[in-house]
């Protein structure tokens, strides 16, 4: 069964029966007015002046039959005063009768054009619901084609909906930050897919050659069997830390990546994180600068992979024979942080806002082939934000580069502690 009413009818329905009423109370309050001026007149008349403390009473004359007799034979008495007001009645009601005839009539076609003008003023209402579905079919058809997808994306991003009714602004405005947001989150769903697609395919080819290589040459020759051996090695490692970061991002994006929290002393952690990496690089100069001993509650093996991402980074950009920071230090804001900082080859002032974007990587990482996919940074975003926290980034060209990350003081250990104890 069709449940779907048309609203148009509905409002005409309602509408007419609130007309209906307001001329029935109307053609009532008529008639009652009439009446009562008719005897005040009479009395005027037959008394100069109206009295309250006369009786009043309407009588009807004897052997009268039917409603329509005995209003003609009807009687106004007040004091010893008796006036017929048959006539009087006969006209009214007539009038009235003949008003209320035409006032059905005209309620009675009224229906149809009432209801044509309510279905006119949701027009632009229509004109919303179809533009929004022209948007959305030109915006989110062909998602099997991720490149057109993306280059359909671009020319309809100032497309919005106005139909110039002021009364339907908010709504028009709710509409237009909503298709914003399905737009934003579109493209940099198909952003990322085309990235990690392109990515993955390069470590795709270099295997699927080497193994030519290897079922070609391989066998006969060993050096060709080794180069192959150790290619198709580094780049499966390669794919397999891509795929990790990948399936983290989805896992994050989701709210589906778990996180567990504990108290460490972060300061250990650092200089643990920083022993080991001047024990394995041994390329770079490593300072361990540790300020304060600072405990928090956190993950911490999300906080362990944040610190990693940035000392990779560091070691990865900066020349043989560099100095590269490790720092741990609470803020003037009384925050936990830690901070890596190199004198390697700097990001570009306008690359610095994209570095945490999804698969960012700016040229000069790009030309030294440091390997890297250019999710580091976007996966050390989700965990800091995960945790509550922010980064400071300060970098020169050449000089070199700061990252500091900040917890929030809740984060601390001690505060938690100040936290239970009051509550
Ligand atoms: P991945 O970390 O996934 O292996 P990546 O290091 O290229 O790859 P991110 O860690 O996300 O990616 O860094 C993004 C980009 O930011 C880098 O490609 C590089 O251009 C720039 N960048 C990050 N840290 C530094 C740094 N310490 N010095 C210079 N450039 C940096
Ligand atoms: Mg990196």
């Amino acid at each position: 069964m069709n449940k779907s009413r048309s609203m148009a009818g509905r409002l005409t329905a309602s509408l007419q029966l609130e007309r209906l009423f307001i001329w029935i109370f109307c053609d009532m309050l008529i008639f009652l007015f009439s009446v009562a001026s008719w005897c005040v007149c009479a009395e005027m008349i037959h008394m100069g002046g109206v009295y309250p403390s006369v009786d009043r009473t309407f009588s009807c004359a004897e052997g009268l039959t039917g409603v329509w007799n005995k209003l003609g034979g009807a009687y106004y008495e007040f004091g010893q005063y008796s006036v017929p007001c048959g006539a009087f009645l006969h006209g009214l009601l007539t009038a009235i009768g003949i008003v209320g005839m035409v006032q059905t009539l005209i309620w009675t076609f009224s229906f149809v054009p009432v209801y044509f003008k309510i279905k006119k003023n949701f027009d632009p209402l229509n004109e919303i619901a179809v533009t929004t579905n022209l948007i959305a079919s030109a915006k989110y058809k062909g998602f099997d084609d991720i490149e057109t997808a993306i280059d359909k994306l671009d020319p309809m991003s100032d497309i919005h909906i106005s139909t110039g009714n002021r009364d339907l602004k908010n709504l028009e405005n709710s509409i237009n930050m909503l298709l914003d947001r399905m737009r934003d989150s579109y493209a940099s769903q198909a952003r990322f897919v085309s990235d990690a697609s392109h990515e993955l395919r390069t470590p795709i080819a270099v295997i699927k050659g080497y193994a030519d290589m290897l079922a070609r040459w391989g066998k006969s020759d060993e050096s060709v069997l080794d180069e192959g051996i150790t290619a198709i090695q580094n780049e499966s490692e390669n794919m397999n830390k891509l795929i990790e970061q990948l399936l983290f991002i989805a896992r994050s994006d989701n709210g589906r990546q778990p996180m567990t929290i504990s108290e460490f002393s972060l300061s250990d952690l650092i200089s643990e994180i920083c022993s080991q990496a001047a024990m394995i690089d041994k390329d770079h100069e490593y300072v361990c600068d540790i300020k304060d001993s600072i405990d928090i509650n956190a993950d911490v093996s999300m906080i362990k992979e944040t610190i990693r991402i940035l000392s990779d980074n560091a070691k990865k950009y900066t020349p043989s024979g560099n100095k590269i920071t490790l720092r741990a230090m609470m803020n003037e804001e009384n925050e936990p942080c830690f901070e890596v900082s190199d004198t390697g080859i700097g990001i570009d002032s306008e690359d610095v806002p994209h570095i945490f974007d999804r698969f960012f990587r700016s040229d000069p990482a790009r030309t030294r082939e440091t390997g890297g996919t250019g999710l580091g940074l976007s996966i050390a975003k989700l965990i800091v934000e995960r945790h509550g926290g922010y980064f400071k980034v300060v970098s020169y060209k050449d000089i070199g580069t700061r990252i500091t990350v900040c917890l929030p003081r809740s984060a601390l250990a001690d505060e938690k502690e100040k936290k239970d104890e009051n509550s």
